[in-house]
């Protein structure tokens, strides 16, 4: 049971975002409703006019409103065009005004002012095409209310004044129309803005963690996903470990093909690397022509057993290049994560099984220490 005043906001309410703001819109509504009752029958207290039909307006123009309120609160509308029924709202507000004036008798002058408050709410809610549908409906509803008024009592209803009250009311509902049209613009122009934003967001967040050349993972990325894993494993327990792969020799590569080969070769070894690792693991271009691998949840043997795939699948691997063919190979530092020791330390034994696999001839993988201390290589 809610006991504070929160709670108790948040059970008429809800919690859910969307739904909040549709229901504070159609209690602000009601509310205004009631008000405009309040105001109705102070009139009829006043003696401004006999009260004829005013207990009856009162009823139907409240309850239709808060009906409406209870209608969105049951979830009953969620799966309409149109969920927070800003245009029942404003149908049914506009005609209760309508009657509100025909009813006022020598007060119907201030029930002008009821509808202006209800065009002023409904506006921000309004599509271009309800905006003029509305616009009509009312003008449709005061005139009839002006004609009727003017017709059965002519004293309280002067027509020359009808006259002139309806063609303010015109202006004003036309006035109203040229706000909409600046709010529609203004909301057309914060939603495009808005998904400006987002693919700037995208992109930003593309160069931030990619490498331009392979599209792989940048280091940048691959430190951070490292830490993450390392405090996961803290948590969790499991076994994780990392590789950095070297390309052998790719200075000559350069030299012998040019700097655009050796950017195809980085390409290929990206394509054989992202291929062959599982879609949990993670690959990035650490650098240079070096590469990170980190394998998930992993028991220490199946990181060596898929860099020897990587190895001889890119050993057996042609990389061309315009009319030129040629082939790479790589040397690998595989590490197992220890538990308790930081990312940085075990991509460090990685890397000095890397140095022990180029000093023992290159095109091999090596491991890095802790490890069942397997090698494998030409
Ligand atoms: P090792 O087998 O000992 O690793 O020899 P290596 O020649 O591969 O190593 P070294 O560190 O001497 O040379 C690496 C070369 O990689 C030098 C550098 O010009 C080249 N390189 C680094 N980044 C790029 C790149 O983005 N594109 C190309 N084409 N070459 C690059
Ligand atoms: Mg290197
Ligand atoms: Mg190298």
């Amino acid at each position: 049971m809610p006991t504070t005043p929160l709670e108790l906001l948040d059970l008429l309410l809800t919690r859910d975002a969307t739904q909040r703001i549709r229901l504070v819109n159609a209690a602000l509504a009601s509310t205004m409703m009631a008000l405009a009752a309040l105001v109705m029958h102070l009139m009829t207290w006043l003696g401004v006019n006999d009260g004829t039909g005013l207990w009856i307006w009162t009823v139907v123009a409240v309850l239709s409103l808060v009906a409406m309120f209870v209608a969105i609160r049951l979830g009953w509308t969620a799966r309409l065009d149109d969920p927070s029924l800003a245009m029942p709202q404003l149908l049914c507000a506009v005609a209760s005004a309508a009657v509100a004036y025909r009813i006022a008798g020598a007060g119907h002058g201030a029930t002008l002012l009821l509808v202006a408050l209800v065009l002023m709410f409904g506006m921000f809610g309004l599509r271009r095409t309800q905006a003029w549908l509305i616009a009509a409906y009312t003008i449709a509803a005061f005139a009839l209310a002006m004609y009727s008024g003017a017709r059965e009592h002519p004293a309280i209803y002067d027509p020359h004044v009808q006259a002139g009250y309806f063609v303010g009311f015109v202006v004003f509902v036309c006035g109203f129309l040229a706000v909409n049209e600046r709010v529609a613009a203004m909301r057309q122009r914060l939603r495009s803005q808005k998904s400006e934003l987002a693919t700037a967001l995208e992109r930003i967040n593309r160069l931030a963690t990619r490498d331009e050349l392979t599209g792989l993972l940048n280091r940048r990325a691959m430190a951070a996903l490292l830490d993450a894993e390392q405090h996961r494993s803290l948590r969790a327990g499991h076994q994780w470990s990392v590789a950095i792969l070297d390309v052998d020799h790719f200075k000559r590569v350069n030299d012998l093909h040019g700097h655009a080969a050796g950017d195809e070769a980085l390409c290929a070894v990206a394509r054989v690397c992202a291929s062959i690792m599982r879609k949990c693991d993670s690959v990035c271009r650490w650098g240079g022509e070096e590469y990170v691998l980190l394998f998930r949840d992993s028991d220490p043997q199946l990181p060596f057993a898929a860099a020897e795939r990587i190895r001889t699948t890119l050993e057996s691997t042609q990389v061309c290049f315009g009319s030129t063919t040629f082939g790479v190979t790589v040397s690998i530092g595989v590490a197992a994560h220890v538990p308790g020791e930081d990312a940085a330390s075990t991509l460090s034994r990685a890397d000095r099984a890397l140095y022990e696999a180029k000093a023992a001839g290159r095109n091999r993988v090596w491991g890095g220490g802790t490890e069942p201390g397997r090698s494998s290589g030409i």
